[in-house]
């Protein structure tokens, strides 16, 4: 019997709301991401994007609301909170690499400590996708050793090791200098061609063009309009979209 079509959504998020403080930072935000689907989150500084993102795997908690992966609630604290998270890969602006491991090292580490991979294969794999990623030739390197660009590659490379459901990256490319962007913003095409589901956030019209299915502006704290790239960006419809892209393009 083939297995039955699965409808259900990767990411369910349903009327979430996050404070810090009295500051409403998240107001009823309600989204879905199917597998294989690459969303784009864009929307002016203080918006509201990285506390999206964070919330997702729990970095920060949420005051109401629920969001879902893979159809489970995600727990509050615990072994099943490590579990999830592992689920979901996450790419910061800043590298976040540790400075005192090696590449290699950086890349092995949450296999073997979480997930009990023996050093041997966990080395092997690693190998694999710092090559898929272009920066296998710098395994042993410490990652100040290495361009951003190639550590941010690093950073992908290593949230792959976990074998994610979805990737979360949090403006990947604003750091680096402008002859790197390419080379991250390649590897995230590919990752998105592989099928990989993803919430990209970036203003980076390129990548929203060649690989995101959805557009999803963000403005004071709220999903104010969603869309498909070529429509987001050639008719955005709200006001706040309109004066944002005057600013961007
Ligand atoms: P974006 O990523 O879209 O720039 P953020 O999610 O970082 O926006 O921030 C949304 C709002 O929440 C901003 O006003 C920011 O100052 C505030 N904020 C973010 N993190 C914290 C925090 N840890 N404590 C207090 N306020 C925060
Ligand atoms: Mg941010």
């Amino acid at each position: 019997m083939p297995e039955a079509p699965t409808t259900r959504p990767l990411v369910e998020i349903r009327g979430v709301n996050k404070y810090f403080g009295s500051h409403h930072v998240l107001k009823d935000i309600d989204l879905d991401v199917a597998k294989g689907e690459v969303v784009i989150v864009i929307g002016p500084s203080g918006s509201g994007k990285s506390t999206l993102c964070r919330s997702i795997n729990r970095l920060e908690t949420i005051d109401s609301g629920e969001i879902l992966i893979d159809g489970v609630r995600l727990p509050e604290e615990g072994r099943q909170l490590a579990a999830l998270r592992s689920d979901v890969g996450m790419v910061f602006q800043a590298f976040n690499l540790f400075a005192h491991k090696t590449v290699l090292e950086n890349v092995t580490l949450a296999p073997i400590k979480v997930r009990r991979i023996p050093k041997a294969e966990a080395n092997k794999r690693a190998m694999e996708l710092l090559t898929r990623v272009g920066v296998a030739d710098h395994a042993n390197k410490l990652p100040a050793q290495l361009s951003g660009g190639q550590q941010q590659r690093v950073a992908i490379a290593r949230s792959l090791a976990m074998d994610p459901k979805l990737i979360l990256l949090d403006e990947p490319t604003s750091a680096l200098d402008p002859e790197m962007i390419n080379e991250v913003l390649d590897v995230m095409v590919e990752l998105a061609q592989d099928g990989m589901t993803m919430v990209v956030v970036t203003h980076e019209m390129g990548f929203a063009r060649k690989a995101a299915d959805r557009v999803v502006f963000m403005a004071d704290g709220a999903i104010v309009e969603e869309a498909a790239p070529e429509e987001f960006f050639s008719h955005p419809k709200s006001d706040r979209a309109k004066d944002f892209l005057s600013k961007i393009l």
